[in-house]
């Protein structure tokens, strides 16, 4: 943005900071960071500041907000799915889903992804870049102000990989935790990842209290590094010990993500295995039928199969839930609908 700052990626401190070395009264930006959290598109609806710093703010700042370029509602429970489009013109997607306990939005780190799991949709195109701290805010507040109801929950659970875009996360859980913003704690968000294992160690050593999700949908290598390339590296073993070590120093369970594969996941050996894994962590363990995606030739374990194997898992007496997939009928998964969008561009 011709090298104008993006003030909403700053946190109060260094709008503070900021205000200081251009010879603003430092409790100004205050006021301006108020404004920028409740969604302004521009400085002049800051109507409780000078002509004359709107007009400072204004030559020196841009204001990074999203357009909505789509919005599907499913039929079947409401969730719906908004497609946003970026300043520089990246599609970027969230989904709203209404709780009993509350409004929860799902929210994207990255444009694409780098990680190339063989199920997701996020994976096709590659990485494109990082979201700014500013631009994964921006999804829970205008998806709040779209609604008109208060969010109370967020999974980071969109496209990319929260752990890849580690400094951009850590500035957005201050950025959506500020009283002054939308003031959400960090036990409301659930940072979910395919297993950066340095970054988990650093979300430890930084007490971070999110809910971290792990997305497991392997206990074993082999089995793990045909599905998602980042575990060749890394390996299950040490994934573990970072979970474990995560818990031991935030006080925080860890949730894993398995989504059951036909004949590739979902057998007798993977449900015994994994439940060693799992048993005495404390942890909760979510099964979810694969999303079946048309460009990936992997398909959904059947129904039987997934009670069986859950069956395996509870009576080993691992925590475990099924869970249901919301909004089936608007292609709510991850990666879908952008992909979608960059389909029809071409
Ligand atoms: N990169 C992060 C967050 C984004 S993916 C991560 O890996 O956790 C959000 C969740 O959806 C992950 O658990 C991911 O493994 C899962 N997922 C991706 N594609 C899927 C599909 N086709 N069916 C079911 N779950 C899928």
């Amino acid at each position: 943005m011709d090298n104008k700052i993006d003030i909403k990626s700053m946190s109060l401190s260094e709008v503070e900071e900021y205000f200081v070395s251009i010879g603003e009264k430092s409790f100004r930006s205050k006021q301006v960071f108020s404004w920028l959290h409740r969604g302004v598109r521009s400085f002049s609806e800051m109507t409780d500041i000078s002509e004359k710093l709107r007009k400072a703010l204004d030559e020196n700042c841009y204001i990074n907000a999203p357009v909505l370029l789509k919005k599907q509602v499913s039929q079947i429970d409401g969730t719906t799915k908004m497609l946003w489009q970026m300043i520089d013109g990246s599609a970027v997607e969230s989904v709203l889903m209404k709780y009993e306990h509350g409004n929860t939005v799902c929210i994207s780190t990255q444009v694409g992804c780098a990680m190339g799991c063989a199920f997701c949709a996020s994976a096709i195109g590659g990485l494109v870049r990082n979201l700014t701290s500013g631009e994964i805010l921006d999804q829970v507040l205008f998806t709040q102000l779209e609604l008109g109801q208060k969010i109370s929950n967020i999974v980071i659970m969109g496209i990319g990989e929260p752990l890849d875009n580690f400094d951009n996360l850590l500035r957005f859980l201050e950025l959506v935790n500020h009283p002054l913003g939308m003031n959400i704690g960090a036990r409301r968000i659930s940072i979910s990842t395919c297993g950066i294992v340095e970054n988990i160690d650093k979300l430890a050593d930084n007490k971070i209290q999110s809910t971290l999700t792990v997305s497991l949908h392997a206990p074993d290598d082999v089995t793990r590094t045909k599905l998602m390339p980042v575990n060749r590296t890394i390996g299950v073993d040490r994934l573990f010990e970072a979970c474990g070590n995560f818990f031991r120093k935030t006080g925080r369970r860890v949730s894993y993500e398995y989504a059951l594969i036909d004949e590739v996941n979902d057998t007798p050996y993977h449900a015994q295995l994994l439940s060693e894994r799992l048993r005495n962590t404390g942890s909760h363990l979510n099964l979810i039928p694969l999303s079946e995606v048309p460009e990936r030739p992997l398909r959904g374990s059947p129904p039987e199969t997934i009670k069986s194997f859950a069956k395996m898992i509870q009576n080993n007496g691992i925590n475990c839930t099924v869970r249901r997939s919301l909004g089936k009928d608007i292609t709510a998964s991850c990666g879908q609908l952008r992909g979608k969008h960059l389909s029809q561009l071409k």
